[in-house]
This record gives structure tokens, C-alpha cells and sequence, in this order.
């Protein structure tokens, strides 16, 4: 799922399709037609004033160019935070973000950022109190698994939902999510179903994202969510791990970090574009599932109590952060 946001922070449609371009030396012909056919008419959603709370510390999947997925590769991931948010902290985080002006009328609500949103045991309550609150709801999800919800479940608050796909086979899917592809096709279908009875209004975007070994993959990945009336934006595939990106970039990586890149992803993908001078993540609130607001989606790292966070403190966090003088100086957040 974090690819999904990374990718939209390059900001503009017509930035993107830049960027998206650069990378064709490598694709030749077939690149190109993949540009023109799917990328630069596609309209991906971009958010423009956007708050996260992340409702689920914990993902299934094991993506090898994710932080989580990274983790619950390694024997017994570490953990040293709540895997789920409680629904009732949730609804005190929200009131606290309205009372600081935090979340405003059209302050789009990211209830992701590290985690699987549909793992949580009481999304339908967290759903209830988003409806409640009139919030517009911002969801991704691997699609691994289908969400506890009951047959009056109301998706009126749900703006947009991304489903991120690594490929469109099973072979696919066992070299990054190792999930059950076909039980992951089943659950789109499923849940664009299901979530439309309440709300037929809501955007679902197939996100594919674009390795070496999946490009022959993305007519088939096309055609699914045309059927399904859903979006189609696929982007390349980038390391959303900070540390793995960083020692890339100054070449530093380890021998398997570097061998798995070369072979997965497109090289271009990972040479930092300075096009941006200034961060769009910064001052934005970032709520983990124990009310800790976290620096930005590409490291995690505490910057205090939400409860204790005012709009003044959170400027300076991000003023003050060498974290974030380093990831503007190589160009991470590209
Ligand atoms: S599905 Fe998303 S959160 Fe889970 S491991 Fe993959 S990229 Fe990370
Ligand atoms: S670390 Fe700082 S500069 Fe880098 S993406 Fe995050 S907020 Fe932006």
C-alpha cells in the first residue's frame, strides 16, 4: 500500500507522466505503448489536503521492497507497536484533529500507511464513526483478505479505494506479495461489488504496479478492472523501504539488496529526479495505532503525542528533522 501513496506525493498528473517517461530507454517499444495506452491519459487521484490515521500496524503480505513486507520476511518481524487501532480511540483522535483544525471539510482521511486496513476485526466500526464524523475516507488494500462487515455495512463515507497488484499471475504474486492471487481477484470483485450497493459513487483504482517480470501482465491486469468499471494506473515499482532506498542511492546496498533490485525492479526507477525543492509530506499529520504521530510515510520515526501536537509544534518537527534533510538532499521522497 505504500507504494500506492509514494506514488501519488510526485504530485501532478503531467509530473508523473515526466517521470514515467524517463524510464523507457529500458522498455524500448513496449514501454512506450504501455505509456500511451495506460499512463498518460490516466488520472490518478492525487490528495491535496490529506490526514492519516493508520488503522492496522500489520500486513500479510511480504512485499521485498516494503518496510512490513521486509519484516515479516525476516523470522518474527519485530513489533513493538499495537497491531490494530481501538474504535473508540480512533473516534477521540478524530474529535482531537478537528478540534486543531487537523482535519477540516475537505481533508481527505488515509486510514493506511504501514498496514492491511481490512485485517482490522472492527473495520465496520471504524467505518461507522468516519460516517459519523463526515469524514471522506481514503482506503488501499492488497485485497488478500475480505473485511468483517455486516449486510447493512454503509460505504457513504469511502471516496476512493486502491487495490495494489504486483502482477496479474500467480507467479507474480509469489515473488513479491506471496499471496493467493486468485483469491485476491475473487475479493476485488467482491468488495467494488459489495461497498457500491451503499455507495455507487465511490473511485476504485487498480494500481499495477510495473516490475521486469510482470510488464507482458498489464493488458490482462487492464482488461480485470475495466470490467469491474474500476481505474487503471499503472506506475513502476520503487523501494519503499528507507534505509534500502537510501543505501541504494549512495551504494551501499548489500549484496542480495542489490541483486534483487537488479533483477526486479527498472534501474531507472531508483535515480533521484530533483525536480522538487519542497516536500508535499511535510506538515502533514501521520496518527499510528497508538495516537503517536509519526514524521512521514517513508520512515518511521515518533514526533510526539497526537493529543499534544499542535499545528505550530508539527511545523517545527519537520523544520528541525535531519531525517528530512537527508531525504531532500538524495531525493528520496522522488
Ligand atoms: S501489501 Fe502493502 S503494506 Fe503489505 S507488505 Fe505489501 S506494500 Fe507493504
Ligand atoms: S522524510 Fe521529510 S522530506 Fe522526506 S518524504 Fe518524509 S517528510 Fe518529506
Amino acid at each position: 500500500m505504500r507504494n500506492d501513496i509514494k506514488s501519488l506525493i510526485i504530485g501532478n498528473r503531467l509530473t508523473q507522466s515526466v517521470l514515467s517517461a524517463l524510464h523507457f530507454k529500458e522498455l524500448s517499444w513496449l514501454g512506450w505503448r504501455i505509456w500511451f495506452k495506460y499512463i498518460l491519459f490516466s488520472k490518478p487521484y492525487v490528495p491535496k489536503n490529506e490526514l492519516i490515521i493508520e488503522i492496522s500496524d500489520t500486513c500479510n503480505a511480504k512485499c521485498s521492497f516494503c518496510t512490513t513486507g521486509i519484516e515479516n520476511r525476516k523470522k518474527g518481524g519485530k513489533k513493538e507497536r499495537k497491531k490494530f487501532i481501538e474504535p473508540d480511540f480512533f473516534e477521540k483522535i478524530v474529535h482531537y484533529c478537528k478540534q486543531q483544525h487537523f482535519i477540516q471539510k475537505d481533508t481527505n482521511v488515509c486510514l493506511i500507511n504501514w498496514g492491511e486496513p481490512f485485517l482490522h476485526p472492527e473495520f465496520e466500526k471504524i467505518i461507522e464513526i468516519s460516517h459519523r464524523e463526515h469524514l471522506n475516507i481514503y482506503l488501499s488494500s492488497n485485497a488478500s483478505v475480505f473485511p468483517k462487515i455486516s449486510k447493512n455495512f454503509n460505504a457513504s463515507c469511502i471516496k476512493n479505494m486502491v487495490f495494489s497488484m504486483p502482477g496479474f499471475s500467480q507467479a507474480s504474486y509469489n515473488k513479491i506479495h506471496q499471496l493467493n492471487f486468485e483469491q485476491v481477484k475473487s475479493n476485488i470483485s467482491k468488495i467494488v461489488e459489495t461497498f457500491r450497493i451503499s455507495n455507487p459513487n465511490i473511485v476504485f483504482t487498480l494500481f499495477f504496479h510495473i516490475y521486469r517480470f510482470n510488464v507482458p501482465e498489464i493488458d490482462a491486469a487492464y482488461k480485470f478492472s475495466k470490467g469491474l468499471k474500476m481505474m487503471f494506473y499503472p506506475y513502476f515499482a520503487f523501494i519503499n523501504d528507507y534505509e534500502m532506498h537510501r543505501d541504494f542511492l549512495l551504494k551501499k546496498s548489500s549484496p542480495n539488496d542489490l541483486e534483487l533490485i537488479k533483477r526486479f525492479l527498472f534501474k531507472k526507477c531508483e535515480i533521484p529526479i530533483k525536480l522538487i525543492k519542497t516536500c508535499p509530506y511535510c506538515n502533514r499529520i501521520l496518527v499510528n495505532p497508538d495516537g503517536e504521530c509519526e514524521l512521514c510515510t517513508i520512515k518511521r520515526t515518533k514526533i510526539g503525542n497526537i493529543f499534544e501536537m499542535t499545528p505550530e509544534k508539527l511545523s517545527k518537527c519537520f523544520e528541525e528533522s535531519k531525517i528530512c534533510k537527508e531525504c531532500m538532499q538524495l531525493g528520496l521522497m522522488n
